[in-house]
């Protein structure tokens, strides 16, 4: 859907958006709207279109993408958005940031009657920073709408859930995600390749076409999901030592060798067509080696190296231990 302000054309999810268009045009806005769905869906897409959707100047036809409200929500300069700072190792919001927004929603609007309060990846909100927030979203004051997108429903403390509108945002079809990379300018051969890695996320292809470390940690996994399924400790050892010459290069790895791994768990399961990881087929035949048990214990693996990395072991030493535990899984 194309609102005309040359932002990023929405690729799917038009039943979303059409009902959130009818749900401002009964003039029913809920004060606390969630946008879940997995990384790269296109939630903050959604998001900065929902605030123009609930600013503009002409209901029937909002967003115009035209109107003055339209045009500050675009350039982030608009009074009544406002941007929670995020903070902290997981990139939470702080009591403080909270503390502040509560006292901005208690202000009246500059230039019409919404205060729109944006927090986006709440996954990393802190229970006492969700607890900060739960007075405000329980009794919002009248113009007050609080906005987030987050990953998963889990994160969320179920009192400050129950007070939201919950929204599902999906992932678009490999063709519709396709034909959105060309139109940003991509090559057909490049926005096929990046399709066939990450299905209809547009933002995990984007990442990948435009960003040298994600396209090489793609790779690397992918290598190493097909490296477990053949059980090929040599090649696993040699794949994680090549990601851990650069930290960076090993943490966005080791991110999406635990995605592939997901997947496969899943698929060892069920048909499921909902992925997260770079490469569906090496995630089938590593599928076909897995028990539940195991891909449990590979997880668990995973994330003890994720925890090394975090208490600054090396690269080298954190691959090597890595390595032992996932052939031994
Ligand atoms: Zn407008």
């Amino acid at each position: 859907m194309n609102d005309h302000t040359g932002t990023p054309e929405i690729a799917g999810n038009a039943q979303l958006l059409r009902d959130l268009q009818h749900i401002r045009r009964s003039g029913h806005l809920p004060h606390a709207l969630l946008l879940h769905g997995e990384r790269g869906c296109g939630k903050k897409l959604i998001a900065d279109w929902f605030v123009r959707l609930a600013l503009c100047e002409h209901p029937e036809n909002a967003p115009c993408g035209e109107c003055r409200n339209c045009r500050l929500v675009r350039d982030h300069a608009h009074p009544d958005v406002l941007y929670a700072e995020h903070s902290g190792k997981r990139m939470g919001f702080s009591v403080e940031t909270v503390r502040m927004i509560r006292a901005e929603a208690a202000i009246l609007p500059n230039n019409g009657d919404l205060r729109i309060f944006l927090f986006t990846d709440a996954d990393g909100m802190s229970i006492q920073a969700q607890n900060a927030l739960l007075k405000s979203v329980e009794e919002p004051p009248p113009h007050a709408l609080f906005l987030f997108t987050a990953e998963t429903l889990g994160s969320l403390l179920p009192t400050l859930l129950s007070r939201m509108t919950a929204k599902a945002v999906f992932p678009v079809q490999a063709d519709e995600c396709i034909r959105s990379l060309t139109a940003r300018g991509y090559a057909q051969s490049d926005a096929e390749n990046a399709a066939a890695r990450f299905g209809g996320n547009i933002g995990k292809c984007l990442a990948y076409l435009s960003d040298e470390t994600t396209r090489k940690a793609a790779e690397t996994a992918a290598a190493l999901t097909a490296a477990l399924a053949a059980q090929n400790e040599y090649d696993v050892l040699r794949l994680l030592t090549s990601a851990a010459a650069d930290k960076d290069q090993l943490h966005r790895t080791l991110e999406l060798l635990d995605a592939q791994l997901r997947d496969a768990a899943v698929l060892a399961l069920t048909d499921s067509p909902v992925r997260l990881g770079c490469d569906a087929a090496a995630a089938q035949a590593l599928a076909l080696r897995l028990t539940p048990r195991r891909a449990l214990k590979m997880h668990g693996a995973v994330s003890e190296a994720f925890a090394d990395l975090d208490s600054n072991v090396g690269g080298v030493l954190t691959v090597t231990a890595l390595c032992a535990a996932l052939m031994s899984c």
